[in-house]
C-alpha cells in the first residue's frame, strides 16, 4: 500500500468535513462562520500563523514561508507572486459574497414592506427603493452611518416607518407634497 501523506490524509479529511458542512479544522458545526472554519478555530489559527510570522521576520526570513529573502521585502519573491494571485481569487470571492448578501437583504426587505410601489403599484424590483414615510432619508443615513438602507433595515428586525416606494415616486416627494399619482385627475386616468 502506497504510503498517504500527513498533508493528503489532512487533506482528505478537510474535504470531508467541509461536504458535511463542518469546520474544516475540528470537524466540529462551523456556526455563523463565513468560511468553512469555525470561529475558535480560525482565532487559532490566526494567533499561530502571527507568531510564526513574528519570528521569522525577527530572523530575516520570508514572513511566509520561511525561506530565504532576497529583498527588504517581508515576503520572498515566489511568496510575492503567490500571494497577488491569491489576492485576486479572493476579491472575486468577496464580491461574490456581498452581492449574494445584498441580495437576499433585499429580497427579505421587499418581503416585509411589500413588493411594489406603494403609491402608483410598480411592481418591477429594479424599479423600488426603500422610502422613509415621513421624510428625514438622509438625516437618518448621516446619523446611524450605514451603507445600504437594505442591510440597516435588515439588522434593525425591519422597525415601522418604511415603505417601499419606486424611483419616480420616492424623487417626486422631494420636489412636491403629493406625487402625480394620487392627485384626482390622473388618479381617474390610471
Ligand atoms: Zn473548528
Ligand atoms: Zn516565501
Ligand atoms: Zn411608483
Ligand atoms: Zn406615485
Amino acid at each position: 500500500m502506497a504510503r498517504v501523506s500527513s498533508t493528503e490524509r489532512s487533506r482528505v479529511r478537510r474535504a470531508r468535513y467541509d461536504s458535511l458542512g463542518l469546520c474544516g479544522r475540528c470537524g466540529g458545526p462551523r456556526g455563523d462562520a463565513i468560511g468553512k472554519t469555525c470561529a475558535p478555530c480560525l482565532a487559532i489559527y490566526k494567533r499561530d500563523r502571527r507568531r510564526n510570522a513574528d519570528r521569522r521576520i525577527a530572523e530575516g526570513r520570508c514572513r511566509e514561508c520561511g525561506g530565504q529573502r532576497d529583498s527588504a521585502l517581508v515576503y520572498c519573491e515566489r511568496c510575492r507572486g503567490r500571494r497577488k494571485e491569491q489576492a485576486k481569487r479572493r476579491e472575486g470571492w468577496w464580491v461574490n459574497y456581498r452581492a449574494k448578501r445584498h441580495q437576499e437583504r433585499f429580497d427579505a426587505v421587499l418581503k416585509h414592506y411589500g413588493s411594489s410601489c406603494a403609491c402608483c403599484g410598480e411592481a418591477d424590483p429594479l424599479f423600488l427603493t426603500v422610502d422613509h414615510i415621513d421624510g428625514g432619508g438622509l438625516a437618518h443615513k448621516r446619523k446611524d452611518g450605514y451603507g445600504s438602507i437594505y442591510h440597516w433595515l435588515f439588522k434593525n428586525k425591519f422597525p415601522k416607518g418604511f415603505q417601499i416606494l419606486c424611483f419616480n415616486c420616492n424623487c417626486v416627494k422631494n420636489r412636491s407634497k403629493v406625487c402625480p399619482h394620487q392627485m384626482v385627475e390622473n388618479k381617474n386616468a390610471i
